[in-house]
């Protein structure tokens, strides 16, 4: 991404000094398919691409889905270059996707599908959900992983506690014994956070990495800042213990962090290349395999189960994608 700024600031980068913070803004955006579902997207944004490898934070609900016309209904549709994370707060959504797997999330639990070279995957929230509340994020795939065959995986993250707060990590570590046994490809933390109101939890952190911090509910100071609900919070590396308080109501929040990925990736619709080139070669072989002549074959394979049509992708912009940093 270029810096469009007339005047920049110099600025000075110190490796000692703990990294600066930064507060997102959500906003929202219709998700695709004939159904479409309010999301609040704190990431990517304009002043921020990725935190660590996160490069997708997408936040919704309570919504009421007690309505048969209501809820998550996302047809069949690719993904390249990444890992897709599925957090609930409320709800069940069911996946299946074109490596063959077959799953439903749950509160406290985590599905973390790879996509690597290719991948398609349906997600719909079950008939028996009332009301649904969660997150999906993505992770970019380092440039060396990012080709690997696609697989799926599925776990429950056990609460533990530190300081005030419950702690589910869902990926990676926190700390000494809060691990997931779930696969990445580059250093990477995901955790959900509870906090009674007003409590404290200092948190032992990797000094390597940025952090990111999202309020499903209260508000909280991250390190001091304070950060309002729906809003991701973002810290720089540099610190080895990281500050949450809980204000006057109780915190919900996930926690997600890692080292900066230190390559440029290209992101459009579902896809991340490394070029314009490799995005729009992607996209014509969704059309042509999936969309066209609905082959079983090719990068993308086939979602078994899924009673419906797969989503066709949009058209490319008329200008060509840039890498974002
Ligand atoms: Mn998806």
């Amino acid at each position: 991404m270029s810096n469009l700024e007339t005047e920049p600031a110099e600025v000075v980068c110190d490796d000692q000094a703990p990294g600066g913070f930064e507060l997102l803004e959500p906003r929202e955006v219709p998700l695709g398919g004939p159904r479409a579902m309010i999301v609040r997207r704190t990431l990517p944004q304009r002043a921020r691409s990725l935190i660590g490898a996160w490069c997708f934070v997408d936040h919704y609900g309570p919504d009421d889905v007690t309505d048969r016309d209501a809820g998550m209904v996302v047809p069949p549709h690719p993904h390249t270059g990444l890992q897709t994370v599925s957090w609930l707060f409320e709800g069940e959504i069911e996946h299946r996707d074109s490596s063959g797997a077959h799953a439903h999330v749950r509160p406290g639990e985590v599905n973390l599908m790879t996509a690597g070279s290719g991948i398609q995957h349906s997600e719909v929230s079950t008939t028996a959900t009332r009301r649904l509340h969660g997150a999906q994020l993505w992770i970019a795939l380092p440039d060396r992983d990012r080709h690997t065959a696609p697989f799926f995986e599925h776990a429950a993250a056990e609460p533990r506690s530190i300081g005030d707060a419950t702690v589910r990590v869902f990926l990676g570590t926190l700390g000494e014994d809060a691990a997931s046994p779930l696969r990445t490809f580059s250093p990477l933390l995901g955790a959900q956070l509870d906090l009674p109101a007003g409590g404290i939890a200092d948190l032992p952190v990797d000094p390597a990495f940025e952090h990111g911090l999202l309020l499903d509910a209260g508000t909280a100071l991250l390190d001091g800042h304070s950060v309002p609900a729906a809003h991701l919070g973002y810290l720089g590396p540099g610190r080895s213990t990281m500050r949450i308080e809980a204000g006057e109501q109780p915190v919900r929040a996930l926690l997600i962090g890692g080292v900066p990925l230190g390559e440029p990736i290209v992101m459009w619709w579902n896809f991340i290349g490394r070029s314009h080139d490799e995005i729009e070669a992607y996209r014509a072989q969704w059309q042509a395999d999936v969309i066209e002549n609905g082959a079983a074959t090719g990068r993308f394979g086939r979602v078994d189960g899924y009673d419906g049509a797969p989503l066709p992708a949009p058209a490319l912009p008329g200008v060509r994608l840039k890498p974002r940093e």
